[in-house]
């Protein structure tokens, strides 16, 4: 078996696909088999491995949210042991990555998805925001045109810290 990080077309969501082998890729993308968890794609291709973040502040702005997850918590590989030194090494990296990111970007809460449409529709200036958003409702926005992904590890909303 082989594993790819895999990200659709659409909405550059990323998740992994396991398979027997690169042939058996190839053929499962080619017969449409393969398709986004999140929001269905099924134009999808192999992802890069390292994380997105976007550096410069003149680069389109990322709106990113906290896809709201009704079985609750962060999903955790279920191959990773959580004891494996390297992997707590790159979750570590990847966290810090995150906090960068969001360092330029503005905590909406709840308003995420007003916010996120009124800036798509032009009505407020687009800036980088986060919050927190449904499952569904972030499939509406994307549905929308609206550009949104999920973050990897939860966020403490601003008013929750003390
Ligand atoms: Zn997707």
């Amino acid at each position: 078996m082989i594993v790819f990080d895999l990200k659709c077309l659409a909405a550059d969501h990323r998740f992994e696909g396991w398979f027997s082998s690169s042939e058996d890729y190839d053929r499962q993308r080619a017969s449409g088999l393969l398709s986004c968890p999140v929001c269905g794609d099924t134009a999808v291709d192999k992802a890069v491995m390292a994380p997105a973040v976007a550096a410069k502040s003149n680069q389109r702005a990322p709106v990113v949210t906290r896809t709201a997850q009704p079985e609750g918590g962060p999903v955790v590989p279920m191959s990773a042991g959580n004891d494996n030194p390297r992997l707590q090494e790159l979750m570590k990296a990847l966290a810090l990555a995150q906090a960068e990111v969001l360092k330029q970007s503005e905590w909406v809460g709840r308003g995420f998805a007003d916010k996120a449409r009124a800036m798509h529709y032009g009505e407020e200036d687009a800036k980088p925001i986060h919050g927190e958003v449904a499952a569904q409702e972030a499939r509406n926005l994307i549905e929308e045109g609206i550009e949104v992904a999920p973050l990897l590890f939860p966020v403490v909303p601003p008013e929750a810290q003390n």
